[in-house]
């Protein structure tokens, strides 16, 4: 069987994990990517045992480990006494239960751990500065146009561009409109990223907190080594409904939307200089994402709510499956149509899932610590995690049926 020549738009998590994935089963390939340079607005991510074991499958993840942290354990911590519930040991559970660690991770580090793999492949693989504007596909070839005026030819596209995508757009039209149409959830969410030397001793911790409390919550988590903080907060909110990777707020701004939180929490919002905000939107799932040789993966056909903090390893997941579809199968289009039936329920649950974790985190039940005591103590039962938690990561990308 002849192999595709594969084009992809988009270097982000999920257009560079297909690309290795592409690459490491013999497929040529070609990422477009609109950025003149691959340079990420800081921001952590938590990638569990289910796509580090993509990673890991993909030879880098030595690479990962190296840049990242394997937090020692997992608490859940009350917005108001900051009374603490120690969940698990994060790492040494992840690496029992499902063979694979659950690390947090920079994304600048994971980008740069994936490039790795890719230059090892194919050096000249990323062509930066080169944002699609259209594509036109006939019975055997995808045309691409840039905004550049260059153009490129190839068997199959994957559309790997994230929220606003833009092969979505063209390959959809009119029903794209409905997709771009995004509800807004009522929540912003604040992030920062703190050198770990700026925070007093007790918090300076390799462990993974999640502050719940009514109408709010704050994760925070180690990276790089532990040499990093990272804090995402969310808010129930209705006034600034920009949905944007880059805007930015103040401290004071972000210290306001948290009063009478626990000193702790008070302590991680002073030592941001500059937290970025952005409005949290939510989109119905996307009925289909392929059409003849083109496809979709990632933010492009299931952007979801940050909850479950599945967003990048679903786009990994995707990327892994869609590689071995077109290595294992001759028909480009057909591939492409086992890849998005092997892939849509489970994203379309984990998209659902999510939203429903922001209740959970938000309950009105934790304004007092004694409901808060019981409310904690049943959502976050062995059971209740197990449930919500366990059919994500026992998924085995490399042995799923397509
Ligand atoms: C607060 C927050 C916390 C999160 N935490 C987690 C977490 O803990 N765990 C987790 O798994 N996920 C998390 N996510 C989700 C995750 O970040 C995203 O789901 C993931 O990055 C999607 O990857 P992607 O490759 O599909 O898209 P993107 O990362 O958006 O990449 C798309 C790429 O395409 C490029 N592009 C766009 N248009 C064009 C064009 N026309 N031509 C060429 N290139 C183009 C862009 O420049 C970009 O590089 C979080 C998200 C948020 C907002």
């Amino acid at each position: 069987m002849t192999t595709p020549h594969v084009l992809i738009a988009g270097a982000g998590i999920g257009g560079l994990t297909a690309a290795l994935a592409l690459l490491r089963q013999g497929i040529d390939v070609d990422v477009y990517e609109q950025a003149a340079e691959l340079r990420e607005v800081g921001a952590g991510v938590q990638i569990s045992a289910n796509g580090t074991r993509a990673l890991f499958n993909l030879g880098i993840g030595e690479g990962l480990l190296a840049r990242s942290c394997e937090a020692s354990g997992k608490e859940i911590r009350l917005w108001s006494t900051g009374q603490t519930w120690t969940l698990f040991d994060l790492g040494a559970q992840s690496v029992a239960q499902y063979g694979f660690p659950y690390v947090t991770v920079y994304r600048p580090d994971l980008l740069e751990a994936l490039l790795d793999g890719i230059r090892r492949l194919k050096p000249g693989a990323i062509h930066l500065g080169r944002k699609l504007t259209g594509f036109e596909q006939d019975s055997d070839r995808v045309h691409l146009r840039f905004a550049d005026g260059q153009i490129a030819t190839g068997d199959v596209l994957i559309g790997a561009d994230g929220i606003h995508s833009r092969v979505r757009h063209t390959l959809f039209g009119q029903e794209d409109a409905s997709f771009e149409d995004a509800s807004f959830t009522g929540m912003i969410a604040w992030r920062g990223v703190i050198p770990m030397e700026r925070l007093p001793a007790h918090l300076a911790r390799p462990v993974a907190t999640n502050w719940v409390g009514p109408g709010r919550h704050v994760i925070h988590y180690p990276l790089r080594g532990g040499a990093l903080m990272n804090v995402v907060g969310i808010v129930e909110r209705a006034d600034w409904q920009v949905e944007s990777w880059t805007a930015r707020g103040t401290t004071a701004e972000l210290a306001a939307d948290f009063p009478g939180w626990h000193p702790d929490v008070q302590a991680m919002i002073a030592a941001i200089d500059a937290p970025h905000k952005w409005a949290l939107m939510l989109r119905r799932p996307l009925p289909q994402w392929t059409r003849g040789r083109v496809t979709l993966l990632g933010d492009a056909c299931h952007p979801t709510l940050p909850m479950l903090a599945q967003g990048a390893v679903q786009a990994i997941e995707d990327g892994y499956v869609l590689a071995r579809a077109l290595s294992g199968i001759a028909d480009p289009g057909d591939a492409l149509r086992r890849y998005e039936a092997a892939r849509q329920e489970r994203t379309t649950r984990m998209v659902l899932g999510s939203a429903e974790n922001a209740a959970r985190f938000h309950n009105p039940e934790l304004a007092n610590p004694e409901g808060a005591a019981a409310y904690v103590g049943r959502e976050w039962s062995e059971d209740r995690v197990r449930q919500r938690y366990d059919w994500l990561f026992r998924y085995q990308v490399d042995t799923v049926p397509l």
